[in-house]
């Protein structure tokens, strides 16, 4: 049985268990999600009871935060709220019927036996496109594949559903389970995600009805709102990136040009992390790093720090960084620091710790225990590419950084609103 919550500090093996599984099936790791995408629905991890809803409950107003994330009724002109819901149900009826040519079948389980008109989930493989080797490619290698092979893989039909069981599952008592768990309770639930599939596919409605057209042009500014927030139901298989790709293709077209930026994120961005964790064995580790960047690390490493922080002066949002401490604040608070953040907060965390090494081990708790995408190869490579240059270039050299690149508190007022962040996201108490 496969367990999923959204947040847990002692579920830090998490991403490798779905390597192992990625290794042992020879599958694609984005593949294998959609394989997931069934076995982790909302109803098979929590109760009612414990569920947030997305939106805000008849009568009562939504608070600021679902007013942030969740699309209002009234911006939605020209689709009625879970049109897509209905859309995907209304596919999988007509997908039933399917015949299959049982002689193409892999078997990823134990079960070798799948009669016609069988239950289950039936999924597609394309050619594995893997690009192996010690150290990642270049970007622009993987990049240049992806791109290649991109629509062979959106277009293959996602997870069809047989007609009639071939087994039946004992009920569960998921309360009992949840209370079994050992979880860090201290941190706290976010409001405005839903776990599971139906959770996931509101927010994919609402990110193609509202957010999409504005994801070329706004997706670095943090005060506003065109990203997806789709990556904690993606991390957890909830939902799959094909699925996301596949209906921002055909949902989206009015979006333009953001529907290719959005691509470019979701798929290649992706595919290179998948990439690095699975071949890197060093992938969350300085040693992980280029050459390159292993010696410039180390050549500045006994460079005067300007402030030196600990973990827990970090965790609390207790730096002279104004702009930092309102990320990391985004981070505690919500469970989701914006995408354009990240890199800068990581960043800052190699300028103030005394070693690459601790910079990186505490980039990583953090992001693991507070993000709800956390333990994903995604945050290994965020992590790495920030502090140790993975899939970047050598810049101009200076003291600590050596050639990584380098942002700083000035490059961000140039880019947003900083100050307006900064109010938003003012620390209370950590
Ligand atoms: C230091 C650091 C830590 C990070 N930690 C995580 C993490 O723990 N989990 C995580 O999923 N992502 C992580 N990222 C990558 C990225 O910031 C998030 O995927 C993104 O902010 C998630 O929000 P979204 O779904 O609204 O993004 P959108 O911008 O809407 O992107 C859609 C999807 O594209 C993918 N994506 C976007 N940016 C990247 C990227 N840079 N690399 C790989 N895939 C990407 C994700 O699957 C994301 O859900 C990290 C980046 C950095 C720099």
């Amino acid at each position: 049985m496969l367990l999923c919550i959204w947040r847990s500090s002692s579920f830090s093996s998490a991403p490798r268990r779905l390597l192992r599984l990625v290794i042992h099936s020879n599958l694609r790791p984005c593949l294998i999600n959609s394989l997931f995408t069934k076995s982790f629905t909302s109803e098979t991890i929590m109760s009612d009871r414990k569920r947030k809803a997305t939106s805000a409950p008849a009568g009562k107003k939504p608070t600021a935060k679902q007013q942030k994330l969740v699309p209002l009724k009234e911006e939605k002109k020209e689709r009625a709220g879970g049109w897509l819901q209905e859309k995907l149900k209304q596919r999988r009826t007509e997908k039933k019927e399917m015949k299959f040519n049982k002689k193409r079948l892999r078997f990823v389980s134990d079960t070798e036996k799948i009669k016609q008109g069988s239950e289950g989930v039936l999924y597609w493989m394309s050619r594995d496109h893997r690009v192996q080797g010690e150290h990642t490619p270049s970007s622009k290698t993987i990049r240049h594949l992806v791109w290649l092979h991109l629509q062979d893989v959106i277009d293959m039909p996602i997870s069809v559903f047989l007609s009639s069981p071939f087994f039946t599952s004992q009920p569960v008592d998921w309360d009992k389970t949840l209370v079994s768990l050992q979880v860090d309770r201290t941190v706290g639930e976010p409001e405005w995600a839903t776990p599971g599939t139906k959770g996931g596919i509101a927010m994919l409605e609402s990110f193609i009805d509202v957010r999409l057209k504005l994801f070329d042009t706004k997706r670095n500014d943090p005060n506003a709102d065109a990203l997806s927030h789709l990556s904690p139901w993606i991390r957890f298989g909830h939902l799959s990136a094909q699925r996301v790709a596949l209906q921002v293709q055909h949902s989206g077209k009015k979006a333009g040009q953001s529907v290719s930026s959005f691509i470019e994120e979701l798929v290649v961005r992706r595919e290179l992390t998948d990439n690095f964790c699975f071949y890197n064995k060093k992938y969350d580790s300085v040693e992980g790093a280029s050459e390159w960047a292993q010696k410039t690390l180390e050549v500045h490493a006994e460079d005067n720090r300007p402030y030196l922080y600990t973990r827990q002066q970090l965790e609390e949002a207790k730096t002279h960084d104004k702009l930092w401490n309102a990320a990391q604040y985004q981070m505690v608070s919500e469970g989701k620091m914006h995408g354009f953040l990240r890199m800068y907060w990581a960043k800052k965390i190699l300028e103030w710790t005394s070693s690459p090494k601790e910079a990186l081990s505490i980039a990583l708790y953090l992001n693991d225990r507070y993000e709800l995408d956390g333990q994903d190869p995604n945050g290994f490579v965020g992590c790495m590419w920030s502090i140790c240059g993975i899939h970047d270039q050598g810049w101009r050299e200076r003291a600590v950084f050596g050639k990584i690149r380098y942002m700083n508190y000035k490059g961000c007022t140039r880019k947003f609103d900083v100050a307006q962040f900064e109010r938003k996201y003012c620390p209370k108490k950590l």
